[in-house]
């Protein structure tokens, strides 16, 4: 059965996109830690981030540069967190997170936002993007 990551890059699940090219798609967090928590995913549904080929790693690391340059500009913060889990969702995604503490790396604390705010940050993160 198609991920629910899957589902989001074939247009069936809605989700607050940031950028896609032919092989990685980004998207905000529905739950996020902290306002700009985003996550970079490979199109290729593959469960465990070392699973993936040499070249789909460094394309998602090298994707996820650009999505983590772009929320630097957008979101103030101290620096951009990085986490790979995928403890909940079967599918390989990088958690980029504007952090300020350690604790906004810790997935307990969440922030809520409205749906408007999450579709204004998407766009302002993707027109950030090189
Ligand atoms: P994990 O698999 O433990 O790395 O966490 C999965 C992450 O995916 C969590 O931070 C969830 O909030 C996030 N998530 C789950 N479903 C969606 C969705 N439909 N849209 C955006 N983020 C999601």
């Amino acid at each position: 059965m198609a991920s629910i990551f899957s589902k989001i890059i074939a247009g069936e699940l809605p989700s607050y996109k940031i950028a896609e090219n032919e092989e990685f798609f980004a998207f905000l967090d529905i739950n996020p830690n902290a306002k700009g928590h985003a996550l970079v995913i490979p199109k290729r549904e593959e469960n465990k981030l070392f699973d993936l080929s040499q070249s789909e790693y460094d394309g998602l690391m090298r994707f996820s540069y650009q999505v983590a340059k772009a929320l630097e500009k957008t979101v103030p913060c101290e620096r951009i967190g990085m986490s790979v889990i995928g403890l909940e969702v079967p599918h390989v995604h990088v958690h980029l997170i504007p952090i300020n503490t350690m604790d906004d790396m810790r997935f307990v604390n969440k922030v809520s936002l409205t749906a408007d705010e999450f579709t204004s940050l998407a766009a302002a993160i993707a027109a950030n993007m090189e």
